[in-house]
């Protein structure tokens, strides 16, 4: 990255430059012939909340005074809503000060997308022809249409994970209730039992590999045992004789499989299986080929986070709940779902959007369940809250992480492979040196001092 010009020259990287401006040319092309227009949102803005730290920028004229870099322009396109521009795009930068990984930028694009008068149905549907649209003309390939699609809930049962990796198999299965009268403790007084058949029969070392992969998953441990003709050998193979029948129907294993199980609270057990599930496809030597897309929908509204004890948003605090769970809000929270979704290809979440709350009772219904009082409503949100209340048409949006869809386009390990300065792993730029510390004179300008950790 210090010579990234050198880097450049490379076929690699300027054919990924090249790909990744067609790609933004096709969208633009489909996107107006659908009438939508670009609208520009600003970058020196307020903080919009997506779950990130902000960006600050200090004032200079309003000494003491910052704004904020957008985590997302969705403020701004709501807005956009309201002033009549029905249709809007923007191939926006977002600024998200989170700890890096490689499919991670404190900077990085969003093709971003908002809808006047358009249901789920009718934005997913549009979202499926674009995609198709662009990778007609990028890749000159037609993809099967429609998507697949699956509710959260389906997702985390069946691949314990919310953006499942479809090239491949493996399924995993609730057996707890095979369980509730065999006298093995562990999975008897288990939420959720969640089983895996691998169809090898794996070396005590492998085993231990994907244990290790379980425990990173906050799962207690990994229990195992071989299917073999007429029983089961090795682990917890005497557990599961009482049961051997029902339990070979239930996870579908054959003779030479092994049988890889997960107990304990529901989501804690299928998320680690699922992560078992994606390094045992390793393990096996799975295929893992073409581009698999699908929708996750019908996420929860909220999520309880532990360490605050209170509930946060999954998507952002925007997002319309569900119509049928409205009576739940209050009741029972955690059940309430949303009008949100998720576009998933390859076991990479590459797109999120949901149908926005447009009546401002339900809004601040919403603040108020996510703990954000009314003075804090009014002091953060206070000029949203009030467009709404002169009249906003029902709408919702989506938007793509256009770096991370280009690095999976173009079969990248990072997305620093499709931008042309990245910063590094360190969230710097080593080509020039930024961030850097800047002159006495400028911050007195500013009125700020620095003080040294
Ligand atoms: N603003 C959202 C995000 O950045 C996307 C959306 O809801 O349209 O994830």
């Amino acid at each position: 990255l210090r010579h990234r010009y050198l880097d450049l020259r490379r076929e690699r990287m300027n054919s990924n430059l090249r790909l990744r401006a067609q790609t933004i040319q096709a969208a633009r092309r489909f996107l107006e012939d659908q009438g939508f227009i670009e609208v520009e949102t600003p970058v020196l803005t307020r903080s919009t909340p997506e779950g990130a730290r902000d960006y600050l920028v200090p004032s200079r004229v309003c000494g003491g005074e910052w704004f904020a870099l957008p985590q997302s322009p969705q403020l701004f396109k709501q807005l956009l809503m309201v002033g009549g521009i029905e249709r809007y795009y923007q191939v926006a930068r977002c600024f998200r000060d989170e700890d890096l990984r490689a499919d991670r930028q404190p900077e990085f694009t969003q093709l971003d997308m908002e809808m006047s008068f358009m249901g789920q149905e009718q934005i997913l549907e549009l979202n499926e022809a674009l995609i198709a649209s662009i990778w007609k003309a990028v890749k000159g390939v037609e993809l099967p249409r429609p998507f697949p699609r699956l509710t959260w809930h389906e997702a985390m049962e069946r691949y314990g994970s919310d953006k499942p990796d479809l090239r491949f198999g493996l399924e995993l299965k609730e057996v707890g209730p095979l369980f509730r009268q065999s006298g093995f403790r562990v999975f008897q007084e288990a939420e959720s039992v969640k089983a895996l058949a691998l169809p090898k029969a794996l070396s005590r070392k492998e085993v231990a590999e994907l244990e290790e992969v379980a425990k990173r998953h906050k799962a207690q441990g990994l229990a195992w045992a071989r299917v073999e003709e007429g029983g089961f050998s090795g682990g917890v193979a005497k557990f599961l004789e009482p049961v051997r029948e029902a339990l070979l129907q239930a996870t579908e294993a054959r003779p030479g499989d092994t049988l890889l199980f997960v107990a304990g609270p529901r989501k804690v057990a299928a998320t680690a299986l699922g992560a078992v599930r994606l390094r045992a496809a390793d393990l096996l030597g799975l295929k893992r080929e073409g581009f698999r897309f699908l929708w996750v929908v019908d996420f929860p509204l909220l999520e309880w986070d532990e360490e605050e004890e209170a509930w946060t948003y999954m998507h952002h605090p925007f997002t319309s709940p569900h119509p049928e769970d409205l009576p739940l809000l209050e009741k029972d929270p955690g059940r309430v779902r949303a009008l949100a979704y998720d576009l998933v290809l390859n076991g990479v979440e590459v797109g999120g959007g949901s149908i926005r709350i447009h009546d401002p009772r339900l809004q601040a219904r919403v603040f108020r369940l996510l703990g954000i009082g009314e003075e804090e409503q009014r002091e953060k949100f206070g000029f949203f809250l009030e467009a709404l209340e002169y009249g906003a048409p029902p709408h919702g949006g989506i938007a793509w992480g256009l770096d991370r869809l280009l690095a999976l386009m173009t079969g990248s390990p990072s997305i620093r492979e499709v931008i042309a300065f990245p910063k590094n792993k360190e969230g710097k730029d080593p080509l020039t040196g930024a961030p850097s510390p800047v002159p006495e004179e400028q911050l007195r300008e500013l009125g700020l001092m620095v003080v040294r950790p």
